[in-house]
């Protein structure tokens, strides 16, 4: 039998489930990527580059190699599973609306070449809708979905195959060529990946409870464009992790990824709709969203991870919650302005924690506490206290001393070139 696993957003070989059952039971295994020229996202595409190189190293390796075509991923799958011939294609599940699309028409198009089409599991830790609370099709508060999931038995993690066998005389095609990504040090690839999960967990694990909310500390562990991508499984991350003392901080992060997962599972317009629309309804500024997008709207702290976001493709996950509730519940602007914003810069960008971040922050989603607004000078003052991190991302700030930093608008003389704050100052510290 040969087997061609359709490759999507699980760019590894490690504990991937769909390769690791084609690599024990079929007799060839074509690992399948279809460069989609129409992928969204301008800094994504040198990540994605990164990582289908690194794969096909890693396959080369093992005796394979990551077979490439453009186009439509159905259209191609099938049309490569005719020419070989290949007797099945098997893929990993995922869970928006578009993904879900896409899976819909590739099992008909198997169902009508009687082609064997299977789903694996494989991009969250526990499957979506896997967990439902009684009575519910799918859990809409964090901490009970955190309980069930951590009581639940997960996946075992599973080794990277030994060896790929490939269809004699299948063409490998060729795969985009990396650009050089200006964005920090994020490169892309499943090495990159599990070494920055190897030294990140000896190194800075046991301090992420304490600091993982310190603007400037650098004290997460920055894998979500390698989770986004699926260089590395969340199974791994959280059982790597598991082994070190105080990693409960952080594998309930993993659990919140979990969490939005399903959500979006159960809700398949999640980047559209208001499930709890707000009565003050929304304003219809482009200038003051333009400022956002371009961190100059006159409040550091937002300006601060405005452009970290530009300068890296990342943003802290404190400054996304600063920037999200300012650009929401301050500005009054759509949450659905912030989150195409976000879906464009993002490394990490996903349909699932983008837009479920975005309807949290914004509180027209599931969640029990619409109202939460947070207060920029206050967030300033307790995770940025010595103002390091507004310094490193707003220069023309950056020889104001503290607690000013986080206050321009008190500095006399004013700080040529830096905008007053779009909303009256006096009204921020609420
Ligand atoms: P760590 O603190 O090291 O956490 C480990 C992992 O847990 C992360 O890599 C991520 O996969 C997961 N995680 C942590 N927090 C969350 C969360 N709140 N929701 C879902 N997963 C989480 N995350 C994305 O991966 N993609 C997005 O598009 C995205 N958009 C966001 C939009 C807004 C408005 C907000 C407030 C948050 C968003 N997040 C998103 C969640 C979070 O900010 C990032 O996952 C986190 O900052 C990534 O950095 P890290 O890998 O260092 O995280």
């Amino acid at each position: 039998e040969t087997v061609i696993v359709l490759l999507n957003r699980d760019l590894r070989v490690h504990d991937h489930p769909a390769l690791a059952e084609a690599c024990s039971r079929a007799r060839a295994v074509v690992p399948l990527f279809v460069v989609d020229l129409a992928i969204r996202g301008r800094h994504r595409a040198g990540f994605l580059a990164e990582a289908l190189d690194d794969l096909r190293s890693s396959l080369r390796d093992r005796g394979g190699d990551l077979v490439v075509r453009y186009g439509d991923p159905v259209a191609e799958a099938v049309r490569l599973a005719g020419e070989l011939p290949a007797e099945a294609i098997w893929a990993s599940a995922d869970v928006s609306a578009f993904a879900r699309r896409r899976e819909r028409r590739l099992a008909e198009a198997c169902a009508v070449r009687r082609l064997d089409f299977r789903l694996f599991p494989g991009l969250t830790i526990v499957p979506p809708g896997e967990l439902m609370p009684i009575g519910g099709d799918h859990y809409r508060v964090f901490t009970p979905y955190w309980r069930a999931w951590s009581a639940t038995r997960h996946r075992p993690v599973l080794e990277a195959p030994s060896l790929v066998t490939l269809p004699e005389g299948i063409d490998p095609g060729t795969p985009p060529v990396p650009t050089s990504p200006p964005y920090g040090d994020l490169r892309g690839g499943e090495t990159v990946a599990r070494r920055r999960l190897e030294l990140w967990t000896k190194l800075c694990l046991a301090d992420y409870a304490e600091g993982h909310d310190a603007l400037a500390e650098d004290q997460t562990s920055m894998l979500s464009p390698y989770l986004r991508f699926g260089c590395v499984s969340p199974s791994e991350v959280a059982a790597r992790a598991g082994d070190h003392p105080g990693a409960e901080d952080f594998v309930r992060q993993l659990c919140w990824r979990d969490f939005f997962y399903q959500v979006a599972l159960a809700f398949p317009d999640l980047p559209r709709r208001d499930y709890r629309p707000r009565r003050t309804g929304w304003n219809d500024d482009e200038d003051a969203a333009e400022a956002w997008r371009q961190g100059m709207t006159g409040v550091p702290i937002v300006d601060a991870g405005m452009r970290q976001l530009q300068a890296l493709g990342w943003m802290h996950n404190r400054a996304r919650m600063i920037v999200g509730s300012f650009l929401t519940k301050r500005l009054n602007i759509h949450w659905r302005v912030g989150g195409e914003h976000f879906a464009e810069l993002l490394l990490d960008g996903d349909i699932p924690s983008n837009w479920g971040n975005w309807q949290w922050v914004a509180g027209t989603g599931n969640d029990t506490r619409p109202n939460r607004v947070l207060n920029p000078l206050r967030q300033a003052r307790r995770f940025d206290a010595d103002g390091t991190y507004v310094r490193r991302y707003v220069p023309e700030l950056a020889a104001l001393p503290a607690p000013l930093i986080h206050e321009p608008w008190r500095a006399s003389p004013p700080v040529p070139g830096y905008p007053a704050p779009l909303v009256p100052y006096w009204t921020m510290d609420r």
